[in-house]
């Protein structure tokens, strides 16, 4: 099985699909790899670093003779015509925002399996990379803020007396929020959480957290929430105003798939921050969950700082590339074996993560939001 990875093109992308680790682990299912030149350099991964793995120049050649194309982002809609008729495409791709892609998948009777289609269920942990880059976006916020703020997270004692710990309030408890939450702890900080899902409660908690009750209840389907109405909004401000005020750092996760990202933070509760406070937006990606959010930009509001990074888990290349090349092998190992690809359609993973095949549509064009 030839098996093709990109070079990331997208504009500041530094992952990629495949490292060095994880290429004896494909060569056992029968793979035979083949990289575009310099596909790991963002990342500092020479091509010398890669054994077993062919080099190729060309992406026009590499792509043309590939059974199944690796990569990270969505490729360009060039890559999709260059690559053969029935191959295997599996990466990113957000179908709702990649209506010409989705076209030329069904043109060319790719079989596409998406990455952020990969069903939240246990069976399917190993090959979840929503949950893997996440994680690794919640650490991430925690350090920026961190090194934004003016002050130190945990409780210092010094001959000249203590300064005491940090308050962070996180909000939107899911993958990112609750490794955010468990990284502050960490770090000494007084942790606060939130969300809208009740049993988020029991893990913050866990985490050395306390958690910020606002009575709601917004389970949606799948395991996600759904939008909160505007009675609801209400509520929940009232409550959350004396939380976010009271915080040093604040950091926001908050998604709803298909959706834009909520609103968690008016301008009016950012007006009332404390001096130096700063916001960590981590749902810049969606829009923001702050109505003072610039995505992609730092803004400064009064004395209030918001960082509002685009692709966090790409900020972090190394460990991102690592957990989502593992991911993917995972993946892979449901349909290769022996040096053959057989894609058992009763597997509920493989059949609810793939979104084109033989020329039909296989799931419905709305996906979760990005992370
Ligand atoms: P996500 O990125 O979709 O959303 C982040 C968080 O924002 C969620 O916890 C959501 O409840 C919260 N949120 C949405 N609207 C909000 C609002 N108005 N106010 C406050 N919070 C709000 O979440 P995710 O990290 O992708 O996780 C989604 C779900 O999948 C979770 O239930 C998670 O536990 C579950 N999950 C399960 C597995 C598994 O294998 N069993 C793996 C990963 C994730």
């Amino acid at each position: 099985v030839n098996v093709a990875v990109l070079k990331e093109t997208q504009p500041h992308e530094r992952r990629v699909a495949l490292v060095p680790s994880v290429v004896p682990k494909l060569v056992k299912l029968g793979a035979k790899l083949h990289m575009q030149a310099g596909a790991g350099n963002a990342i500092k991964l020479a091509d010398a670093a890669f054994k077993d793995v062919t080099f190729m120049a060309d992406r026009k050649e590499l792509v043309a003779d590939a059974d199944v194309v690796l990569a990270v982002q969505p490729p360009a809609l060039e890559v999709i015509n260059q690559m053969k008729e029935g191959a295997i495409l599996i990466s990113f791709i957000y179908a709702n925002r990649e209506p010409a892609l989705v076209q030329l998948l069904l043109d060319k009777k790719i079989t596409c399996f998406a990455m952020e289609r990969v069903p939240r269920i246990t069976r399917a942990q190993a090959m979840d990379a929503l949950s893997s880059q996440s994680a690794l976006a919640g650490y991430y916020a925690v350090q920026l803020g961190a090194t934004t703020l003016g002050r130190v997270l945990p409780k210092i004692t010094t001959a000249a007396g203590a300064i005491g710990p940090a308050k962070v309030l996180v909000m939107g408890l899911g993958v990112a929020g609750l490794e955010a939450l468990a990284t502050a702890h960490r770090l000494g900080a007084v942790t606060e959480g939130y969300d809208v899902r009740p049993e988020t409660q029991e893990q913050a908690l866990s985490l050395g957290a306390t958690f910020v009750e606002t009575g709601i209840d917004a389970r949606g389907k799948g395991g996600y929430a759904r939008e909160l109405t505007v009675d609801e909004k209400a509520k929940v401000a009232v409550v959350l105003t004396r939380h976010i005020q009271a915080a040093d750092l604040v950091i926001t996760t908050a998604a709803i798939p298909g959706r834009v990202a909520p609103k968690l933070i008016s301008k009016e509760q950012v007006a009332g921050m404390k001096a130096g406070a700063v916001i960590v937006d981590l749902s810049a990606d969606g829009g923001g969950n702050c109505e003072d959010t610039r995505p992609g930009e730092t803004a400064h509001i009064g004395q209030v700082t918001i960082l509002a990074p685009l692709n966090v888990p790409s900020l972090l290349g190394e460990d991102a590339s690592e957990l989502y090349s593992k991911n993917q092998y995972n993946l892979l190992a449901l349909m290769m074996k022996d040096n053959v690809v057989k894609i058992d359609w009763d597997d509920e993973i493989l059949a609810k993560t793939v979104l084109t095949h033989a020329g039909e549509m296989k799931s419905e064009a709305v996906t979760p939001h990005a992370t």
